[in-house]
């Protein structure tokens, strides 16, 4: 066992001990992984959000424009129906049972750190679009006790789910949301109706379903980057500039003419996790 999974699971022993919730042992995993300076908000550190701790290579990222979202009020949903479906996320028709890869919340959801006075009414009741952050600096990933979550070389933060022991330890350290547990089968059906929780005729033989107990999140589109293609959502966002996907490590790509030309703020920076998604507000 290495040093970090050793101190992950005294600290969650000891928060367990101790009843002290989650947001504690989140300071504790990211305690002595965040250099001081990503907690500031300006400076040329910040030009990918990521820090000198960025790595070499390919990195990947989004730009989300929350002002075509607004404007054009089907294109979340479509984006959303479209991920899930490739994806044979399973729905429950339950809000407690729900899975969500990418969703819709509102603005003091999405940016509980962002000052609420004085916004424009618009702002603040717009939707935003959310999903797993791919952090650069994942307390997900350490707090996983058998690696099932893993970061891969190109920021990816992705899942082995035959790994998944279904401790729920990723889902307590991750300050976003962005994990849903499977309390139920996702390959089963409603007694009481006989619908499949994945339609038969929308599923995708290509990509694994998952068991009840396991963990899961949106996976960047893995499976699709690798064979050359786009994140399903941008895919279906096609041309509306609602999502704008590419290599954050490129100074070249046109998310980093994105960045380096417009304003965008992450989802809770003070933490330190060094989100890869980036909003356009
Ligand atoms: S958003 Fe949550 S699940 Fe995704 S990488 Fe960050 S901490 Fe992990
Ligand atoms: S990147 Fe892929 S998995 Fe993630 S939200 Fe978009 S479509 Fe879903």
């Amino acid at each position: 066992m290495d040093m970090k999974r050793r101190d992950f699971l005294k600290i969650a022993g000891i928060s367990t001990i101790a009843g002290i919730g989650a947001p504690a042992a989140l300071q504790v995993l990211l305690k002595g992984e965040v250099p001081a300076s990503s907690f500031a908000s300006g400076g040329a550190e910040e030009e990918t959000g990521h820090g000198v701790a960025a790595p070499v290579g390919r990195r990947y990222g989004f730009v989300i424009d929350t002002r075509v979202f607004a404007k054009d009020q089907g294109l979340a949903q479509k984006c959303i129906n479209a991920c899930h479906r490739i994806h044979n996320v399973p729905d429950f028709r339950n809000k407690k049972d729900e899975i969500k890869w990418i969703w819709e919340t509102g603005y003091a959801n999405a940016f509980t750190s962002k000052s609420h006075n004085l916004r424009s009414d618009e702002v603040h009741h717009r939707k935003y679009m959310v999903l797993c952050n791919h952090c650069d600096n994942p307390p997900c990933v350490r707090a996983c006790p058998t690696k099932a979550t893993f970061k891969r070389p190109d920021g990816i933060v992705a899942m082995d789910y035959h790994r998944c022991i279904g401790c729920r330890f990723c889902m307590a350290a991750c300050p976003y949301g962005s994990r849903s547990f499977n309390w139920r089968d996702p390959r089963g059906k409603d007694d009481k109706t006989g619908r499949y929780f994945i339609e038969r005729k929308h599923l995708n033989k290509d990509f694994p379903t998952r068991m009840r107990g396991v963990v899961e999140k949106c996976n960047l589109c893995v499976e699709r980057l690798a064979k050359g293609k786009m994140p399903k959502c941008v895919e279906e966002a096609g041309n509306s500039g609602a999502m704008i996907f590419g290599d954050l490590n490129d100074p070249h790509s046109e998310i980093r003419k994105v960045l380096a030309s417009t304003f965008t703020i992450q989802r809770k920076p003070e933490l330190g996790t060094k989100p890869s998604i980036f909003y356009i507000v």
